[in-house]
């Protein structure tokens, strides 16, 4: 089941009802990319309302006209829609899609060691960014360890990539707080700092002991990132004199402008290539073509959340894992950037071509089950060939006797 309640619709924000899109999508994309079989597919959008007063007054609107529903009662409504799905499918994984940032972050803390369940846009993006940054440190020579990351956007996607990136610094050595102090982040009032008394607490851990710096310009030149990455909703963000400093401070500076749609990204992959002098590793949440520039054509990478979440979904199915667990993300990215090749790199492409995306999802199943399997998670019995089992599990779309 993939699940929304509308509330924070890609970059796009509250779309109430009309949220379906999503759910349905990203059922078709665990199809197309992983073979999950459409009919154990069940898209869900729970309608609350909407605070979009626009749609409210819009005669072709569906959904409820009402303010979306808050507080208790919308948590007595959630809790009553997990345990009914969990009563009535018992063997599900519940993945959670677009929910506003402070209900997002609730429900997982609450579910998460409770039921098989998982918050994409929290951590789906996670990994797919960690497997882009492992990537890119393959072009950049830097390895993860010793990067400085500076992100634009602390919500969801940004605490998420946060939170992940810390636990595979540790995994490199470095303790909790070391790897957090290579974490920054600038909200919508500014760089996180220590003396800031408006942060909610998903950002606490990441605020530093710096002096207040309002602009992302200033936050670049005092942090000195190795990369930055955009999870903001704010197109037009990474503006030429950012691109420019980080061109100044790195031979080759990671830019990730992770926000959806196109339309919403920091920047486009031209104008990161154009103020880098074409040393970008660029990368982007929605796609753009490949860009020329001075006579080399770059190839934009895509940090496509449908690398990761259809893989997982597969390994936790075939495994009928009963949780969806952290380290089973960060094996996922590992995983990921496993499939990258040499000649992906050259064309300064961190992630490998979508028309690999099976052969992918597949690797990084058999990850996730083996996981299962090793952490006591698994409630299907273990077949002697896990990765046969992976893929006799995936569901191809022709019939037996045509094929
Ligand atoms: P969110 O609402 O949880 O967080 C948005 C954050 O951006 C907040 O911290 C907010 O303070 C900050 N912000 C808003 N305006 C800002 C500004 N002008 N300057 C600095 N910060 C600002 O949303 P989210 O779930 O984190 O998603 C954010 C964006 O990331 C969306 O556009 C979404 O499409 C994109 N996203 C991309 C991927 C992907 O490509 N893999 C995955 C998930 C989310």
């Amino acid at each position: 089941i993939v699940v929304t309640d509308g509330e924070r619709i890609l970059g796009l924000g509250d779309l109430g009802a009309n949220g379906m899109g999503i759910p349905i999508g990203k059922l078709t994309l665990y199809t197309a990319c992983a073979g999950i079989p459409p009919m154990q597919c069940l898209p869900i959008t729970i309608d609350v309302g909407t605070d979009n007063t626009h749609l409210r007054e819009s005669a072709s609107y569906m959904g409820l006209r009402q303010p979306r529903l808050r507080g208790a009662a919308y948590d007595a409504l959630m809790d009553e829609f997990i345990e009914a799905v969990q009563e009535r499918f018992p063997q599900v994984c519940l993945q959670f899609e677009d929910f506003g940032n402070h209900n997002a972050f609730t429900l997982l803390d609450k579910w998460r060691d409770r039921v098989c369940t998982f918050n994409d846009d929290i951590q789906g993006t996670a990994s797919v960014t960690l497997a882009g940054l492992y990537s890119a440190s393959r072009i950049t020579g830097t390895p993860l360890k010793d990067m400085r990351l500076l992100f634009l956007g602390a919500g969801e996607a940004g605490i998420g990539i946060g939170d992940l990136v810390v636990e595979a610094m540790t995994e490199e050595g470095l303790s909790q707080a070391e790897a957090r102090s290579r974490c920054w982040f600038m909200d919508s009032k500014g760089l996180v700092v220590k003396s800031r008394t408006d942060l909610a607490s998903h950002k606490q851990p990441y605020a530093h002991d710096h002096d207040p710096v309002p602009t992302f310009l200033d936050a670049v030149e005092s942090v000195k990132p190795h990369a930055i990455i955009g999870v903001s909703g704010m197109p037009g963000t990474f503006t030429a004199p950012v691109l420019a400093a980080m061109a100044r401070h790195n031979e080759r500076p990671i830019v990730m402008a992770l926000s959806n749609p196109t339309s919403k990204a920091e920047c486009t992959a031209r104008e990161a290539y154009a103020s880098t002098d074409g040393r970008a590793v660029f990368a982007s949440g929605s796609p753009f073509a490949p860009v020329t520039h001075k006579g080399k054509t770059h190839v934009p990478g895509q940090g496509n959340n449908a690398y990761i979440f259809p893989g997982v979904g597969l390994g936790v199915m075939v495994a009928d894992s009963s949780r969806v667990t952290d380290e089973m993300f960060a094996a996922a990215a590992r995983t990921l950037a496993g499939t990258v090749n040499e000649d992906d790199l050259a064309m300064g492409r961190i992630y490998p071509s979508l028309s690999r995306i099976r052969e992918v999802s597949k690797a990084i199943a058999v990850e996730v089950a083996r996981l299962a399997y090793e952490r006591g998670l698994a409630r299907a019995p273990r077949p002697d060939d896990l990765e046969a089992a992976v893929a006799a599990a995936m569901y191809e779309p022709v019939y037996p006797q045509y094929a």
